[in-house]
C-alpha cells in the first residue's frame, strides 16, 4: 500500500483538463474559488458527521481554511482541516468524474473554444481548474479518523496521470500546493489572493484566512510564525438579513451550491417564522445541465439543520417538475441526526415542501413580467415545466399559467394562456389547439383551414410532451381545452347558422357517397362525415374523441404495448 503508485486519468477527465486550461484561460482565477468551494463543502461533511461521532474533532475543532503563498518559489497552498480523503477517496474523486452521462456529454465538444466554454459552464469544472494556473498539483490529505500514518500524497502535472503514495501526516484534513506556471505568478502574491478571496468567499461560513505579510531577518529566514488573518465575513450567506446582501455575493454563492460557473438567472430568500421556522435560499439556473433527464442526475437542495449541513441534494423539498431549481434550505426545528429515509416520511417535510413550491412558482410568476428574462428561461426548462400539471395537480392552474406555445399567430413558445384568452373571439369559450410532429407539419394540417378562416388563433403543440401535458390541463381561466383535431368540432357560437344548416344538408345529399367511402375503407376509419372544417383540403383524418391522440400512442408503440 505505501508504494507509490502511477494512474492514468480517467478519459473524461482527460479531457476537461484540456478544454478548462484552454476555454477558461482569460478567467483564470475562478480556479481559487473551486478550491476555497471544496474546502468549505470538506469542513460541512466534518461538522455533520462530528455530530454523531465527536471524536472526529480530535484536538482541532476551529474549521477554517488557510491560504499562504511563497513568492520566491512561486508556489500557492490551500489547507483545511474539514474531512479530508483516504487513498481510495483520492484515486475516486481525483482521477474520474463520478456524474453519470459524462462520456456522451464529453461526445458534444466540437473543439470550437467559444461554443465548448458554454458546455464546460454547464458542467461545472471543479478540483480540476488547479491546472489552469498550475504546472504540478500536490494534495496531501488525512481523513478524520484515520492514523497519522495513513495519510495520502497525490500529485500531477495534469498530463494524464497522477500519482499516489502513502505518507504520514499529522493535522487532519487536506493541503493542496500548486507550482504556479510562470506566467501565473500573480497568484502568489499577497494583494492580489485578498481580493479574489474576498471576491469569492464573504457568502462562505468559515473562516478563510490568508498568511499575514512575515518578518524577515538579516538572512532571509522567517523570523516569526505565520499568522493568519480572516479575510471573509464567515457567515452563512442566507443567515444574513436580505438588505445587507449584495447582488453579487448572491451569485458567488450560487456558483458554490450549484457548482456552477455561470450566474444565475434569478432567486428568492426567505425566512420563515412561525409553526414551523426555516429559511430558504432558492435560484434559478441560467442553463440547464446535460443530465436534466437523467434518471439519476443529482437533484434537489442542500439541507442545514440550525446552520449545519446535513445533506446534499435533498430531493424531498421540492417535486420533480421543479428539479431544476438549486439552492439551500435550513431549518431550526427539524433534528440534527436526520437521515434520508426520515425525510422520505416526514410531514413536516411535506409542508415545507408546499410552501418551498408555491415560492419556486411565484418567484417563476414574477420573472414572466419580464418577457425577454421568461423566454430564456422557457428555453432552458419550459419541457420540464410541462411536467407539473401531471405532477402536481393542486398547482395545475398556476403552472398552466407559466407555460409559453407556439400558436398559429407565434411561431416561438411564447403565448402565454392568459395571452390566448385575451385575443379570443367574441363567441369564443373554448381554448383550441392541435398536436403534431413539428411546426411545420401541424401548420400545413387541414384541421386548422376552418379556424383561419374565422381567424381564430389555434395553439400548435409539438414537443414529445404536450399530449401528456393536455390530458392534465381541464381548463383555464374557466375555458376549456379544445383538440381540433378529435371527434365532432363544435365551433359553438362560432359556428353560423348557414354553417349548420349547410352541412345538415350536404349529410342527406352525400349520403351515398359516404357510404362508398366507408365501404372502401373498411376497418381503418370508425366513421366517415361531411365537414363544414375545411376550406380548401377534399378530406381529413380526424381521431375520435376518446381515443388516444398521435404522440400517446407512438410513445406507447415505442414502448412495445
Ligand atoms: P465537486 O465539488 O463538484 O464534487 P470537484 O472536482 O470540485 O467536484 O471535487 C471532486 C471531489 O473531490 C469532491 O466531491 C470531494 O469529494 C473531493 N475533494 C475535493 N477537494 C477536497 C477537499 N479539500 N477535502 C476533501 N475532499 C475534497
Ligand atoms: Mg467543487
Amino acid at each position: 500500500q505505501a508504494e507509490k503508485q502511477t494512474l492514468g486519468f480517467q478519459t473524461e477527465v482527460k479531457q476537461l483538463l484540456h478544454l478548462m486550461v484552454h476555454a477558461l484561460y482569460s478567467n483564470r482565477e475562478i480556479f481559487l474559488r473551486e478550491l476555497i468551494s471544496n474546502a468549505s463543502d470538506a469542513c460541512d461533511k466534518l461538522r455533520f458527521q462530528a455530530i454523531a461521532h465527536p471524536a472526529l474533532l480530535e484536538e482541532d475543532p476551529e474549521l477554517r481554511v488557510r491560504i499562504s503563498f511563497d513568492e520566491k518559489a512561486g508556489t500557492l497552498t490551500l489547507e483545511d482541516n474539514g474531512i479530508g480523503m483516504d487513498r481510495e477517496d483520492v484515486i475516486a474523486n481525483l482521477g474520474t468524474i463520478a456524474r453519470s452521462g459524462t462520456a456522451e456529454f464529453m461526445k458534444q465538444l466540437t473543439g470550437d473554444q467559444k461554443k465548448d466554454s458554454h458546455l464546460i459552464g454547464q458542467f461545472g469544472v471543479g478540483f480540476y481548474s488547479a491546472f489552469i494556473v498550475a504546472d504540478e498539483v500536490t494534495v496531501e490529505t488525512r481523513k478524520a479518523g484515520a492514523a497519522l500514518a495513513d495519510a495520502v500524497r497525490w500529485t500531477s502535472k495534469g498530463d494524464g496521470e497522477f500519482t499516489v503514495e502513502s505518507i504520514e501526516r499529522a493535522p487532519r484534513g487536506t493541503r493542496i500546493t500548486l507550482q504556479l506556471k510562470e506566467d501565473a505568478s500573480e497568484f502568489a502574491n499577497g494583494w492580489r489572493l485578498r481580493n479574489i478571496i474576498h471576491k469569492y468567499s464573504d457568502h462562505i461560513g468559515l473562516p478563510i484566512q490568508l498568511q499575514k505579510d512575515v518578518e524577515v531577518d538579516s538572512e532571509g529566514e522567517q523570523a516569526s510564525a505565520v499568522e493568519w488573518e480572516t479575510i471573509n465575513k464567515a457567515n452563512a450567506l442566507w443567515t444574513r438579513s436580505k438588505s445587507d446582501i449584495k447582488e453579487e455575493e448572491y451569485k458567488e454563492f450560487y456558483k458554490h451550491v450549484a457548482h456552477d460557473f455561470e450566474d444565475p438567472l434569478d432567486w428568492s430568500h426567505n425566512k420563515v417564522e412561525g409553526k414551523q421556522e426555516y429559511t430558504s435560499l432558492l435560484y434559478v439556473p441560467k442553463r440547464a445541465p446535460f443530465d436534466l433527464y437523467h434518471r439519476e442526475a443529482p437533484r434537489g437542495l442542500k439541507l442545514y439543520v440550525q446552520r449545519v449541513f446535513i445533506l446534499d441534494n435533498a430531493e424531498q423539498f421540492l417535486p420533480l417538475y421543479l428539479r431544476f431549481i438549486k439552492g439551500v434550505v435550513d431549518s431550526s426545528d427539524l433534528p440534527l441526526n436526520i437521515s434520508r429515509e426520515i425525510l422520505q416520511q416526514n410531514p413536516q417535510i411535506d409542508s415545507m415542501k408546499t410552501a418551498l413550491t408555491k415560492r419556486v412558482l411565484s418567484l417563476l410568476e414574477k420573472m414572466a413580467e419580464d418577457k425577454e428574462k421568461y423566454q430564456g428561461f422557457w428555453k432552458e426548462f419550459g419541457q420540464v415545466l410541462k411536467e407539473g400539471p401531471g405532477e402536481d395537480y393542486a398547482n395545475r392552474e398556476r403552472i398552466a399559467g407559466l407555460l409559453r406555445f407556439s400558436s398559429t399567430s407565434e411561431n416561438e413558445q411564447s403565448v402565454s394562456l392568459a395571452d390566448y384568452v385575451s385575443r379570443m373571439k367574441e363567441g369564443q369559450d373554448k381554448i383550441y389547439y392541435l398536436v403534431g410532429e413539428s411546426l411545420a407539419q401541424v401548420k400545413s394540417s387541414p384541421h386548422l383551414e376552418v379556424f383561419r378562416k374565422k381567424g381564430i388563433e389555434v395553439l400548435l403543440l409539438t414537443d414529445r410532451i404536450d399530449e401528456w401535458l393536455m390530458s392534465h390541463l381541464n381548463e383555464f381561466d374557466g375555458k376549456s381545452f379544445v383538440d381540433v383535431a378529435r371527434g365532432d368540432l363544435d365551433l359553438g357560437a362560432l359556428d353560423s347558422e348557414e354553417d349548420k344548416k349547410a352541412q345538415e344538408q350536404a349529410s342527406e345529399t352525400k349520403k351515398d357517397l359516404l357510404e362508398r367511402i366507408k365501404k372502401s375503407l373498411e376497418e381503418r376509419v370508425s366513421e366517415v362525415r361531411v365537414s363544414t372544417r375545411l376550406t380548401d383540403s377534399p378530406a381529413v383524418l380526424v381521431i375520435g374523441a376518446g381515443d388516444l391522440g398521435v404522440q400517446m400512442r407512438k410513445i406507447l408503440e415505442a414502448a412495445g404495448q
